[in-house]
């Protein structure tokens, strides 16, 4: 089985950037979970359904094909024959997501498929990020990492890629779904054996070096 480093945090704390980098420099491969809630979010968008509604987020679980790679240097999400690796990305996904991830069917699905990604990886290690990485899908990983960054500094990093977009409303976006999504999964405070990483006053070079520090320690 691969060396599976669980790493979560919050949207905005450089969860996906610096663990798509550390998984580079440790020709690891690299997990993106969030993406599986947002592609079907996606899917129950496209089927004119509102995320809000639990049936009808289940239905659209019935006949969800999706896939996603592992490589950092060529990230792709599918669902289906259609590639929607930008698509999940577009703020009324982002706005919708919350919704998809509070339906226990849902997590009880990714789960396993999660497990089964790394599983037949064939990589000699997998950077795994997400919200319950670190205490549901692999409290068991031989390193655990919580990626954190203060709310002010969260706002300002998710802005900066959003370009075009009011830096107010990104915030105030931003805060909503956490404020959601942390109903579901306490993925601000460390479960005991997690390793806490803040990177309010980190740049990104530093906040990936801390990382893989964790890693080889
Ligand atoms: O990481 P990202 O911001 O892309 O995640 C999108 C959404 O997926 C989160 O806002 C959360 O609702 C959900 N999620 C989750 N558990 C995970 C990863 C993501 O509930 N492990």
């Amino acid at each position: 089985f691969p060396v599976t480093v669980a790493i979560d945090g919050p949207a905005g704390s450089g969860k996906s950037s610096v663990s798509k980098q550390a998984a580079r420099v440790l020709g690891y491969g690299f997990l993106d979970t969030g993406a599986a809630y947002r592609a079907l979010a996606w899917r129950v968008l496209e089927r004119g359904d509102d995320t809000a509604e639990a049936d009808a987020v289940v239905r659209a679980l019935d006949g969800f094909d999706y896939a996603i790679s592992l490589d950092p240097d060529d990230h792709w999400v599918r669902v289906g024959d259609v590639f929607v690796t930008d698509d999940i990305r577009e703020p009324r996904v982002s706005a919708a997501v919350s919704g998809v991830a509070r339906v226990p069917e849902v997590r009880e699905r990714v789960n396993v498929l999660f497990r089964a990604l790394v599983a037949a990886s064939g990589s000699a290690g997998v950077i795994v990020e997400g919200r319950d990485i670190t205490t549901v899908v692999f409290p068991d990983a031989p390193v655990r990492i919580l990626l954190t960054a203060s709310p002010e500094v969260r706002a300002a990093r998710r802005s900066a890629e959003l370009t075009g977009e009011d830096a107010a409303a990104v915030a105030e976006a931003l805060h909503r779904r956490d404020a959601s999504d942390s109903k579901v999964v306490d993925f601000l405070t460390a479960a005991p054996g997690v390793v806490v990483v803040d990177s309010t006053e980190l740049d990104f070079d530093r906040t990936v070096d801390a990382v893989i520090d964790v890693v080889r320690t």
